[in-house]
Formats: C-alpha cells, sequence, structure tokens
C-alpha cells in the first residue's frame, strides 16, 4: 500500500507542498501559505527602516510661554527655563506656536 502524502496548494504562490512544508500566515492565519513565501515576507521592508528616523516632539511651557524641541527618546517633566513641573505640553496644533517661532530653542 502506498503512502499518500497530502499536499496543500499554497495561498501566496499557487505552488502546492507537502503540509511540512506549509505554514499558517502570521498576518492572516485563515491562509496557508509555503516556507518560500515565508522567508520572503519576514526579510526587513525599506518602510521599516524609515521609520527609525528620529523624531523630535515639541514642548510647550503653559507657565511661561516657552517653547523647545526634544527627540522623542528623552523624557522631560520639567521646563528648562522656568524649572517648573507639570506644566510642559506636546501641543500638536502648530497653528498657536508658530506666531512665536522665534523664541522657539533648537537642540
Ligand atoms: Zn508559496
Ligand atoms: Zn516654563
Amino acid at each position: 500500500m502506498k503512502n499518500k502524502e497530502v499536499k496543500v496548494k499554497c495561498f501566496k504562490c499557487g505552488n502546492k507542498y507537502l503540509t511540512s512544508q506549509m505554514r499558517y500566515d502570521p498576518t492572516n492565519p485563515k491562509n496557508i501559505v509555503c516556507m518560500s513565501c515565508l522567508d520572503r515576507k519576514s526579510q526587513p521592508s525599506k518602510k521599516q527602516k524609515q521609520e527609525k528616523k528620529p523624531e523630535n516632539i515639541r514642548y510647550y511651557c503653559v507657565k511661561c510661554n516657552f517653547k523647545f524641541l526634544r527627540k522623542k527618546s528623552q523624557k522631560i517633566t520639567s521646563c528648562p527655563y522656568c524649572g517648573k513641573q507639570g506644566t510642559l505640553t506636546t501641543k500638536t496644533d502648530a497653528n498657536s506656536l508658530l506666531k512665536t517661532a522665534g523664541q522657539e530653542f533648537k537642540p
């Protein structure tokens, strides 16, 4: 009696492989893909590299109106100008801040 091996069709490339060579698609577990399709997927994409660019956050002190930029990784709790704590806000609406951009401190 011949051992009949079950082959599964890859969702991505459409080729049929043995079940031992197939894996569930991690991003969509309903689909089954072959190992070679998974390998292609796991390689780092250019998009992920672009996200590594350091990002500055604009802080604004509501107490003394001091505005400054800091790297996103840095955590600031007190104002470097007046030294008060809890007065800093990371306003995202740039319009009100841009009016007095001349005072802005850039590292
Ligand atoms: Zn495939
Ligand atoms: Zn301040």
